[in-house]
């Protein structure tokens, strides 16, 4: 990874706000599912089973991995049929992640979720890299593009468009390509 800008734009936004570890209390079935091996990893790291919550898949939860996911609507149908649950991070009362201290994350950045990792990134169905653009987020903020978001973070597109292919293949979906044949290329080795 390259050197990040400010190493510490987490912890102050941890400090500063809720943060993107933290959610509206009621919106939890809202949360990004966890799978198996993430779970694992993240058990074997703690020595502790803690820290999870059971999700019912329910209706606004498909919604929403279909919107990330515009292209994989059947293949998410079946991932989470209705009446099926998934794992997700827990939270407290005030919804924080229960793995959230006043410094930040306490998981090692390589122990935590796909998710987590490549948040604020995401990739569009044509595989180009973008951001969510939440209100509180000090990356999003203190930065004048994607670009020099990634810089700020010290992340590279390859790193990132690895992370997301590795995020798919832990949630059950093709790495590589959607329902429509789309590829998200794993690296760009133009670069
Ligand atoms: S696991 Fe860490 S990075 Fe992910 S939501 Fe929880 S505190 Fe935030």
């Amino acid at each position: 990874m390259a050197r990040s800008r400010d190493a510490h734009i987490c912890a102050r936004c941890a400090a500063h706000s809720g943060t993107c570890c933290r959610m509206q209390p009621g919106n939890e079935e809202l949360c990004f599912p966890l799978s198996r091996s993430e779970w694992q990893r993240i058990v074997e790291h703690c020595n502790d089973k803690g820290g999870f919550a059971s999700q019912p898949n329910t209706k606004p939860f498909l919604q929403c991995m279909k919107r990330l996911f515009p292209a994989d609507e059947k293949r998410l149908e079946a991932i989470f049929p209705p009446h099926g649950e998934h794992l997700r991070l827990a939270s407290d009362n005030e919804g924080r992640c229960l793995f959230l201290s006043a410094a930040g994350c306490t998981l090692p950045r390589e122990t935590r979720p796909w998710y987590c990792r490549l948040f604020p990134f995401w990739f569009m169905p044509n595989g180009m890299l973008t951001m969510f653009t939440p209100d509180e987020c000090l990356v999003y903020l203190e930065s004048r593009s994607v670009r020099d978001a990634m810089q700020e973070l010290g992340v590279t597109e390859n790193e990132l468009r690895l992370m997301f292919g590795r995020l798919r293949l832990a949630w059950g979906l093709d790495p590589e390509h959607d329902e429509d044949g789309n590829r998200y290329p794993l690296c760009d080795h133009t670069r």
